[in-house]
């Protein structure tokens, strides 16, 4: 129910034309500008970005191809949106380098990161079928036998990636470790910037934003590759971004709350009062979520 429900909000948000992603420091309309995305990444991640920009996919969604240097094999993250030409440019700059697609790994199944999945698996095996496999937490997602989470560490190649599960901006979002660069694969967990729209709990995922710092911080993270947006260099201050803003977020419900608002769209009123009221629909959800959490909060 709450997929479907949260499902629905996501259209509804498309439809209002919602930008929740937007951040004021980014508000100058970096959009569009995909130089600076396709082709980044580190030694062993390079980002293909697929053409599906919006308010809720920022510039695109980023495909990931990951290899070990010199490696025949390689795991691709993320095939994208099921459309023909980023998919079929995502297996020919693989199959350019003289390599070939040994896994394809989802971080969660959100249509605009797996709905090629399949496609692709089948382009990328040469369309004799049976050969790539898609792997995901959610089985519905996977192609094969093998699921994916938490503590599984996934080894193509000579490559290694480990996988956290980190739910919020989805029930199944997992964030993949990539030692060898020191690199964090967030998916939609964090984004290049803005922020994520939550499908999830907030308390999943406030609780995901805080193990992703904690580790960053012990394993020295040098890099955020995202699902939409440029890679972040600075882990710990993006992540520290992010809690703070959803802390803030929090602490203003709270005090409409306390203030004697009683229902979400009271506390809509209050909260957003300067924000255009087509909005305030997608702002109320958004605020249910935070009172739900406060309710259980022990
Ligand atoms: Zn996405």
């Amino acid at each position: 129910m709450w997929r479907l429900a949260g499902t629905s909000v996501l259209r509804h948000l498309e439809t209002l034309g919602w930008n929740p992603v937007r951040h004021p420091d980014r508000a100058s309309g970096r959009m569009g500008d995909m130089s600076e995305i396709d082709g980044m990444g580190t030694e062993r991640a390079t980002c293909v970005l697929a053409p599906n920009p919006s308010a809720m996919t920022l510039d695109g969604t980023n495909t990931w191809i990951i290899g070990e240097p010199g490696a025949e094999e390689v795991v691709v993250v993320d095939p994208g949106p099921k459309d023909g030409k980023h998919l079929r440019r995502v297996a020919d700059l693989v199959a350019g380098q003289g390599r070939r697609v040994g896994l394809v790994l989802l971080t969660h199944g959100h249509p605009d990161h797996s709905a090629g999945a399949a496609k692709f698996a089948e382009l990328a095996g040469g369309g004799k079928g049976g050969g790539v496999k898609v792997r995901a937490l959610d089985p519905a997602h996977r192609l094969g036998d093998e699921g994916l989470g938490e503590g599984d560490v996934v080894t193509t190649g000579g490559l290694e990636l480990r996988i956290m599960e980190t739910p919020g901006h989805s029930d199944d979002s997992l964030t993949f470790w990539l030692p060898a660069d020191r690199a964090v694969l967030t998916g939609d967990t964090v984004l290049g910037y803005g922020t994520t729209v939550l499908e999830g709990k907030l308390g999943d995922y406030l609780s995901s934003l805080d193990r992703l710092r904690a580790f960053s911080a012990d394993q020295d993270a040098a890099v955020i590759l995202p699902g939409h947006g440029p890679k972040l260099d600075d882990p710990l201050a993006a992540l520290d971004h992010y809690i703070d803003h959803r802390r803030e977020r929090l602490a203003q419900v709270e005090a409409a709350v306390a203030a004697g608002a009683r229902t979400a769209r009271e506390v809509v009123e209050v909260v957003y009062a300067d924000v255009d009221k087509s909005l305030w629909p997608a702002a109320e959800w958004s605020v249910q979520s935070q009172l739900d959490y406060l309710n259980e909060r022990p």
